[in-house]
């Protein structure tokens, strides 16, 4: 509710300011699909075997509340075929049945964008840069974005063997959890904080060092793009992002101004086999999702973005039966002030009162004085300027110049 609803609204509405300048449309994409939309997410993933909400609908058909949009606008792109390069952006709830916790909810807001089409390096860098002016945007500073790549359908296979061999080699020195991992989906073994791993994964073959030379070629490009454009960036091998559809470029955002365990305000990276597992012709993809919520509190520690104003400019006071007030505020509404105004038909002191807790700048008062002259009276409420008696006709254009810059 507000005022933080204000602010969630006011930072969806800038992060659309930036992503429609830079070319990308907004999909609207529904809040359940069918499950299997999502199995593509990868059967060894937390967020599809464990937190999906899913259920059967009263036709048998299996469907699941979204965890994430990527997989969903891939399927609208198969669906639908726009004309590559398709670029496109969202917002909207996520759901994912996660222990809640500070800056973890089982609904939580992202937004983000994803481009269809191209697989040329100079996308990543566009998509990276995007996300990254955002937050600058936002007075947001204490960001790192951290970059891997995770290789391609050529050098991909044979370095999950090295690495699966070395994992197994050291099996019984990691914790149990991972030790099931390995058997599932061993690159997410890469992703543990578990103290007992941490060895392990520090002498654990490096996906960077085992590139082809087209993968390699991709992520130098991506490299200098970014150097070209002043976006700082820390290469971080280990990161592997949760889930599997990820090849080449990979990202994250982390927040210095929060706690670790919630310093993820966003991710993405490159799909370029997601589109053909949807059952579309063969497109390259690469996107990005932001954590609403997360992204607020780091805002929060960081001291910016404050809540916009939403306190009334201008609040009437009418003493003479409520119709005028009833007008007024109609016409000062369409004329683009936030007008309020009290009800009851009170006396000039009850309803000066409710003024005052309003917040408004300024109070216009009506009694049956101004009502026979054709005026009204209007008290700055915040300042020391007193107050004036102006003309009914012209009212509304000197408090659209009152508040011309505000
Ligand atoms: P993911 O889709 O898991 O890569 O998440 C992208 C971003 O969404 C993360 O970096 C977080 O900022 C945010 N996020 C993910 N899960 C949650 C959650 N349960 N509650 C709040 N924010 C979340």
């Amino acid at each position: 509710m507000a005022p933080e609803s204000d602010r969630q609204r006011a930072l969806v509405a800038a992060f659309a300011d930036v992503a429609v300048a830079a070319g990308y449309g907004q999909v609207i994409s529904p809040i359940f699909e069918d499950v299997r939309v999502f199995h593509r997410l990868g059967e060894a993933n937390d967020v599809v075997t464990k937190e999906m909400y899913d259920f059967e609908d009263k036709d048998g058909r299996h469907l699941a509340l979204r965890p994430e949009l990527t997989a969903s606008i891939v399927r609208a792109f198969v669906q639908h075929r726009p004309r590559p390069p398709w670029k496109a952006w969202y917002e909207g709830p996520q759901f994912r049945h996660e222990k809640p916790q500070a800056g973890r909810y089982r609904q939580f807001t992202q937004i983000g964008v994803e481009v269809l089409g191209p697989d040329d390096p100079h996308v990543d860098v566009e998509v990276i840069a995007l996300a990254w002016r955002f937050y600058e945007s936002l007075g947001l500073s204490r960001i790192r974005l951290l970059l891997n790549t995770l290789g391609d359908p050529d050098c991909r296979p044979s370095y999950l063997v090295a690495l699966e061999t070395y994992l197994n080699d050291h099996r019984g020195d990691l914790s149990e959890q991972s030790q099931a991992t390995l058997a599932t989906n061993p690159l997410r073994v890469l992703d543990s904080k578990r103290e007992p791993d941490q060895a392990v994964i520090a002498g654990a073959p490096l996906m960077v060092d085992h590139l082809s030379d087209d993968a390699g070629a991709h992520f130098s490009a991506v490299t200098d793009g970014l150097q070209t454009l002043g976006i700082p960036y820390e290469i971080s091998p280990r990161l592997v992002r949760g889930l599997d559809y990820y090849v080449k470029t990979t990202f994250e955002f982390a927040g210095d101004a929060l706690e670790s365990a919630q310093n993820a305000l966003g991710g993405g990276g490159r799909y370029d086999d997601l589109a053909e597992q949807l059952g579309g012709p063969a497109t390259p993809g690469i996107g990005f999702a932001l954590g609403v919520d997360r992204i607020l509190l780091a805002c929060d520690a960081e001291g910016v973005f404050p809540a916009p104003p939403t306190e009334p400019q201008v609040f009437v006071v009418d003493v003479t039966g409520g119709e005028q007030a009833m007008a007024l505020t109609d016409q000062l509404r369409q004329a683009g002030l936030r007008a309020d105004r009290a009800w009851g038909n009170r006396s000039m002191k009850a309803q000066m009162k409710v003024a005052d807790r309003s917040g408004a700048a300024v109070a216009v008062l009506i009694g049956e004085g101004e009502l026979a002259n054709g005026t009204a009276t209007v008290r700055d409420l915040r300042g020391d300027t007193g107050q004036q008696e102006v003309s009914r006709t012209d009212l509304v254009a000197t408090l659209q110049q009152r508040f011309a810059s505000t």
